[in-house]
C-alpha cells in the first residue's frame, strides 16, 4: 500500500467537505480501491457527515444564537443612542452658540443680525428708533472670500415708516476656531439707496484672521430692466458683470496689503443694453445730506 490506512482516514472528512487537495483526493481514492476496510469507513463517514446537516440544531446552539441576535440588537440600539447623543448634543453647542457673541451657522445669518442691530442709524433718535416698525431685509446674495472665512452677504431693507429701501450688506467671518466654524457679523457695509430706475452702487470691505486678511465687494443693484451688462474700472482695472433676475451682480476683491479707500472707487463705467447701446455711465455727480454737501460717483443716465 503507498499510504498508511490512518493517513487516508485522516484525509477522508477533508475530501468529503470538498476541501482537500486534488492529490489527496486522488491518493484517498486510489487506496480505497484496494483497500476494502477503508472503503467501509469512506462509505460510512460520506454518510455520516451528509446526514449531520439535517440534524437538530442543539439547544445550547440555539440558545447561543439567540444570545447572539440579541447582543447584535443591543449593539445597534447603543449605536443609536451614541448617534442621537451626539446630535443633539451638537445641536445644544450651536444653539448655545447663538447667543456667544451673535454667532450664527450661516454668513447670511450673522450679517442679517448685523444689519438689524445697525439699523437704528437710520433714525434721527433712540427713541424714534425704538418706535418705529422694524425694517423687513430681503436676502439677495452672499459673497465668500476665496479661503470661505469671509463674506458679504446683499440683503434690500426696507424700512416700512418712511418707504426708503436700501441695497446694503452685512459682513462676517468664521475664522475662530473656538467658534465651531460659526460665523461672527464684524459689521455693514454700503447701505446705498435703491432707485426707482437706474443703477445703485455699494460695497465695502473689512478686515478678518485678526487684521491680517482683508475682503471686499464690489455691488451693483439695477433697476432698470434694459440693462443687460455692467463694465467697471476700479484699481486701475476693468470688470464685467451681468446683472442677475434680481437686478443683483457683485464681486469680491481682496485688497492687498490694504484697502486703500481711495484705490477701490468705482470712477469709471458703462451700463448697456442687449445692443450694447450705453444706458448709463459713472460720473462724479454732488449731493446734499442735511447742510452739507458731498461728492461722489454714481451711474447717472446718458442722454438719449
Ligand atoms: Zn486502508
Amino acid at each position: 500500500m503507498k499510504y498508511d490506512h490512518e493517513i487516508i482516514r485522516d484525509l477522508m472528512p477533508l475530501c468529503i467537505d470538498g476541501i482537500a487537495s486534488e492529490k489527496s483526493n486522488a491518493a484517498v481514492q486510489e487506496h480505497i480501491a484496494e483497500c476494502p476496510a477503508c472503503e467501509k469507513e469512506w462509505e460510512q463517514m460520506k454518510k455520516t457527515i451528509n446526514t449531520s446537516e439535517n440534524v437538530p440544531v442543539p439547544e445550547d446552539t440555539k440558545k447561543y444564537k439567540e444570545t447572539a441576535k440579541r447582543v447584535r440588537k443591543k449593539n445597534r440600539w447603543i449605536l443609536l443612542k451614541v448617534t442621537l447623543g451626539t446630535l443633539v448634543l451638537a445641536l445644544i453647542v450651536g444653539y448655545i452658540g447663538n447667543f456667544i457673541d451673535g454667532a450664527r451657522f450661516t454668513a447670511r445669518g450673522a450679517a442679517k443680525q448685523c444689519i438689524m442691530e445697525q439699523s437704528i442709524d437710520h433714525y434721527e433718535t433712540p427713541v424714534e428708533a425704538k418706535n418705529a416698525t422694524k425694517p423687513k431685509l430681503t436676502y439677495i446674495a452672499t459673497i465668500k472670500s476665496k479661503d470661505g472665512k469671509a463674506a458679504e452677504s446683499y440683503f434690500l431693507e426696507h424700512f416700512p415708516d418712511d418707504g426708503e429701501t436700501y441695497v446694503i450688506a452685512g459682513n462676517a467671518d468664521r475664522d475662530d476656531i473656538l467658534r465651531l466654524g460659526m460665523w461672527i457679523g464684524g459689521g455693514t457695509s454700503g447701505g446705498w439707496a435703491v432707485k426707482d430706475c437706474g443703477i445703485s452702487m455699494t460695497g465695502g470691505s473689512f478686515t478678518y484672521e485678526n487684521g491680517v486678511k482683508w475682503f471686499g465687494t464690489k455691488a451693483f443693484y439695477v433697476t432698470d430692466k434694459n440693462v443687460k451688462k455692467i463694465e467697471f474700472v476700479m484699481d486701475g482695472q476693468t470688470y464685467e458683470l451681468t446683472p442677475d433676475e434680481k437686478g443683483f451682480c457683485a464681486m469680491g476683491y481682496e485688497p492687498y496689503p490694504e484697502p486703500v479707500p481711495d484705490r477701490y472707487i468705482v470712477r469709471e463705467g458703462k451700463a448697456t443694453d442687449e445692443n450694447g447701446k450705453v444706458l448709463y455711465t459713472v460720473q462724479s455727480v454732488t449731493e446734499t445730506y442735511g447742510s452739507s454737501e458731498f461728492e461722489h460717483y454714481d451711474w447717472v443716465k446718458a442722454s438719449a
